[in-house]
């Protein structure tokens, strides 16, 4: 009897431990390459003193600077406003594999009344239905701010389809649209942009 009393108490006194301190579960560490488009000679877009390269250095430093959240690691394609080819930045993406990589881009269109975000996610892409719903969550988070938010889109561009990990690229606005060009340079825009962006990352999963 003093033996079955002592189990029962030592078997609440287990159970009572095990509500009382329940498994501490680590957050997630959350791994992404910003690729950060053009550099050096290459411009990307460009309408006269702005550049498309210009415009996504400063939306990165700004991501950069308001990341506070020590489990989104964020690593950059290029750190330097150097031109880095194509296959060299999906090597390194595929070095790393992340789990989300994010090209950042700026629009030019012929027709300067063409305006708004777009994201673009390649069917060829053995991630696409991940980076599908990546880029739903963006557009969800920028159409609740009051962005204009196009279609995702399908692409096969190079660092959509080799990447071997989800990827999205983001066309943050066109410079060849007035409204859109006054947003691009304006720093509580860019601000509001790398916020979200930061935001979105830390809902990965
Ligand atoms: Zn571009």
């Amino acid at each position: 009897m003093r033996n079955r009393t002592k189990l029962f108490l030592t078997l609440i006194a287990l159970i009572c431990f095990a509500f009382a301190s329940p498994k501490k579960v680590e957050p997630k560490q959350i791994n992404v390459v910003i690729d950060a488009a053009h550099g050096g000679e290459d411009f990307g877009s460009t309408i006269a003193e702005i550049t498309e390269k210009q415009i996504i250095d400063q939306v990165i430093a700004k991501i950069q600077a308001f990341n506070k959240n020590k489990n989104i690691i964020i690593h950059y394609t290029r750190s330097t406003d150097r031109f880095i080819p194509l296959k060299d930045r999906t090597d390194f993406i595929n070095t790393i594999k992340p789990d989300l990589v994010l090209s950042l881009h700026v629009n030019a269109s012929p027709n300067s009344n063409t305006s708004g975000m777009e994201f673009y996610v390649s069917k060829e892409s053995n991630f696409y239905e991940k980076s599908n719903l990546i880029a739903e969550n963006f557009q969800t988070k920028f159409l609740d701010s009051n962005y204009k938010v196009a279609e995702i889109k399908n692409a096969n561009f190079h660092i959509l389809k080799n990447s071997e990990v989800p990827a999205v690229i983001m066309e943050l606005g066109y410079l060849t649209n007035d409204i859109d060009k006054k947003n691009l340079v304006n720093n509580n825009e860019q601000n509001q942009i790398a916020k979200k962006i930061i935001e979105c990352f830390s809902e990965l999963k």
